[in-house]
């Protein structure tokens, strides 16, 4: 009987283990990325897991006859001795001994890649995903994203949040609106969740603290810069909240670790994409109604929609933090009433306006959020108002009618945050593999 034990036999070393191996021979494995023949010698540079590593074909210690059997995009495992690079400080490069070719392609590649800059219209960029992803400048992006995910994971955790992970199909009378995905579900109508909010509300009910990192769904009938049809979101939902206030405090905290950790762990993707991390020190906050005011009044721009702001709004307010208050970010607080969900909690003092905030970074909205209802007759008063069925809505309220605490929470758009943190314009930068209107692969 053959057994599999677990254990994990490295094969080839990685090059941060270079360091420790100067004047060592050793073997790494990797793409030839680009070749760039000198007089006399040629730079091979590997793409590796996370770096590019320079090594040098030279005749003066290769042992094999560099030609035509060497091309880029190989996979190959290159053995040869690690030294000093003596160009750039603190890195190492190796010496070509040998190269054994492990896997070649089938045809050349149809765009240059290991340029610095992928130089492709966007749409040629995501026609060709597959590939133009394999350019470091475009993979550093999703070093990113991860880097983003896991400070928010990691910060939740300490914050002694539970994970969780809930349904993507959901019943169709869960989230209204246009822009849902229906579905068939063995003969009966169902929809693409939205947003995992029904399901993390009840979740205080048994934990607490939530959070989730997932994908939701949107019908996004245009084309814009900022939307996708399929996006992460990264939700939290807690409990036993004084106020919304508390919720902001702990996204502005979530913040701070993450840049953190980007700053410190991440640095080589920063290097790459020459990305500038905002500097968190305290969020300014304003209020829905005074922001429509001082729109008006300091940028003299005509108010046409008094329920949300126009995407040249959320610009003047970021341009307005920044300029007074030094801040890429700003909270705007107390929407109306009117245009948030059924969930959104009033204020008791100013009813038609919501305990909700939205934070804005770099002239966009990356966060909706705020206090929900949590007693069962409130909210079931709420919804008669708005006309809905509460009936159905049976589940959803189970956790209200047996008690849940006050809670709130919120929803940030993944790729909104990565897209607006390296300064990109479009959000379609900031997604492995978008879904927009006419994109459904690759
Ligand atoms: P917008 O007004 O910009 O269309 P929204 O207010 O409808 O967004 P919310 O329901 O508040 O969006 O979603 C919470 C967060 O999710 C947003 O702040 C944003 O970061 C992100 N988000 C929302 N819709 C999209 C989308 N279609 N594509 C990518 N991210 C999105
Ligand atoms: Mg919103």
């Amino acid at each position: 009987m053959e057994y599999i034990s677990g254990i994990i036999e490295k094969k080839h070393i990685d090059y941060t283990d270079f360091a420790n191996n100067v004047d060592k021979v050793v073997s790494i494995h990797g793409i030839i990325h680009r070749v760039r023949e000198m007089t006399g010698f040629n730079f091979v540079i590997l793409r590796t897991k996370r770096e590019e590593v320079q090594c040098i074909y030279s005749p003066d210690f290769s042992n094999f006859e560099w030609d035509e059997n060497y091309f880029e995009q190989q996979a190959v495992v290159v053995t040869g001795k690690v030294v000093a690079d003596e160009t750039r400080e603190g890195r190492y490069e190796l010496q070509i001994h040998d190269v054994e070719v492990v896997s070649s392609p089938a045809e050349e590649m149809p765009i240059t890649i290991n340029k610095k800059q992928l130089n492709v219209e966007m749409d040629t960029n995501l026609t060709l995903r597959p590939i133009s992803l394999r350019n470091p400048k475009e993979r550093a992006i999703f070093k990113i994203q991860e880097g983003i995910a896991r400070g928010f994971k990691e910060f939740l955790l300490k914050e002694n949040f539970t994970e969780i992970r809930t349904p993507k199909i959901v019943f169709a009378g869960a989230e209204g609106g246009a822009n849902v995905f229906k579905l068939d579900y063995f003969g009966k109508e169902v929809c693409l969740t939205q947003s995992p909010q029904f399901y993390k509300q009840t979740m205080v009910g048994v934990f607490e603290r939530v959070f989730e990192v997932g994908p939701v769904f949107r019908a996004e009938h245009h084309n814009t810069s900022r939307h996708l049809n399929e996006y992460i979101s990264m939700d939290f939902e807690m409990g036993f909240i004084d106020s919304f206030h508390d919720i902001m405090n702990m996204e502005t905290a979530a913040l701070k670790y993450i840049m953190n950790m980007l700053e410190t762990e991440y640095a080589i993707e920063i290097e790459i994409l020459k990305a500038k991390l905002p500097k968190i020190d305290t969020i300014p906050v304003i209020k829905f109604s005074d922001a429509k005011e001082l729109i008006q009044t300091k940028y003299k721009k005509v108010i046409t929609d008094f329920m949300d702001f126009e995407p040249e709004e959320e610009q003047l307010l970021c341009k307005y933090a920044e300029k007074e208050f030094g801040s890429e970010f700003i909270f705007v607080t107390h929407y109306p009433s009117a245009k948030r969900p059924f969930y959104a909690m009033d204020d008791a003092n100013e009813p038609d306006t919501t305990l909700s905030f939205d934070l804005l970074f770099r002239g966009v909205e990356i966060t909706t959020g705020g206090q929900r209802v949590h007693d069962y007759a409130a909210q079931v008063k709420k919804m008669e108002e708005r006309g809905m069925n509460v009936e159905e809505f049976d589940s959803y309220l189970m956790a209200h009618k047996y008690g849940l605490p006050p809670h709130g929470g919120l929803g940030l758009g993944l790729e909104r945050l990565v897209t607006k943190l390296l300064g990109f314009p479009n959000i379609r930068s900031g997604s492995l593999f978008p879904r927009d209107l006419t994109r459904v692969t690759p």
